[in-house]
C-alpha cells in the first residue's frame, strides 16, 4: 500500500503524514514514513540543489529532471522495496507536486512532466493522495523556517500551484482525498483514517 501526502506550502503534509504512521502502527501494520525532495543519499544532494535555484539560476527544465532524478531514486531505493516487503509506505509529496509546481507553477507543459516522471518512477502511482489545501497566503504564513523554502515565488506562482493540484485530485476522484487544511488537525486526521481504512488489507 502506497499513501502520498500532497498541498502547496505550510498546509501540514508532514503533520499529516506522521499522524497517519502512527495512526497505522497502533493498529499493528507495518509503516515507513519518508519524504520528496532528499530521502536518499543522493536525494539529499540534489534537494540542497533545488533549494539552491536562485543563487545558481538553475534551468526550469533541469529543475524538473533533477526532481524526477530524486523521485527515481527514492522509488527504486525506499518505495519499491518496502512495498514489496508488505510494507505501507506514506510519503509527504510524491509524483504530483512536479506536476504541480514544475508544470502548472512554472508553466511547463504538465503532459512532458508527466511523462518523464511516468519513466522515472515506473509508473508507480499512489493507492490514494491526500490533498491538503490551504489558501496560499495562509500556508505561507504558517511556515516556520522560510529560508529553506521556496518562498521566493510569486503569489501567481503558489495560485497556480494550488490549482493545479485540485485539478488533477478532481480529475480522479476515486484516488484522491481533498480537504480544506484549515479545518482543525484532529478532524483531519480522523477523515484521513477513515479513508486509508477503506484501502487496508485485511
Ligand atoms: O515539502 P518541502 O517543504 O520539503 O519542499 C521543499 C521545497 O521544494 C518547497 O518550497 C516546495 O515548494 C519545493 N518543491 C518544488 N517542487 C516539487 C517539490 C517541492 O518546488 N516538485
Ligand atoms: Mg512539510
Amino acid at each position: 500500500v502506497f499513501i502520498a501526502f500532497e498541498g502547496g506550502e505550510g498546509a501540514g503534509k508532514t503533520t499529516q503524514a506522521r499522524l497517519a504512521a502512527i495512526w497505522l502502527r497502533d493498529h499493528g501494520y507495518d509503516v515507513v514514513t519518508t519524504h520528496e525532495p532528499g530521502a536518499t543519499k543522493i536525494g539529499m544532494r540534489l534537494r540542497a540543489m533545488l533549494l539552491d535555484r536562485d543563487t545558481t539560476g538553475l534551468s526550469d527544465r533541469a529543475e524538473s529532471l533533477l526532481y524526477a532524478a530524486d523521485r527515481a531514486d527514492h522509488v527504486a531505493n525506499v518505495i519499491k522495496p518496502a512495498i514489496e516487503r508488505g510494507v505501507i509506505v506514506v510519503s509527504d509529496r510524491y509524483v504530483d507536486s512536479s506536476l504541480a509546481y514544475q508544470g502548472f507553477g512554472r508553466q511547463q507543459a504538465v503532459e512532458d512532466i508527466a511523462r518523464v516522471n511516468a519513466w522515472a518512477t515506473g509508473g508507480l502511482v499512489p493507492d490514494l493522495t491526500v490533498l491538503l489545501e490551504v489558501p496560499p497566503q495562509t500556508g505561507l504564513g504558517r511556515l516556520s523556517a522560510p529560508a529553506d523554502r521556496i518562498e521566493s515565488e510569486s503569489q501567481e506562482f503558489h495560485e497556480r500551484v494550488r490549482a493545479g493540484f485540485r485539478a488533477l485530485a478532481e480529475a480522479d476522484p476515486d484516488r484522491y482525498l481533498i480537504l480544506d487544511a484549515s479545518r482543525p488537525q484532529g478532524e483531519l486526521s480522523r477523515e484521513i483514517q477513515y479513508r486509508i481504512r477503506e484501502i487496508l488489507p485485511d
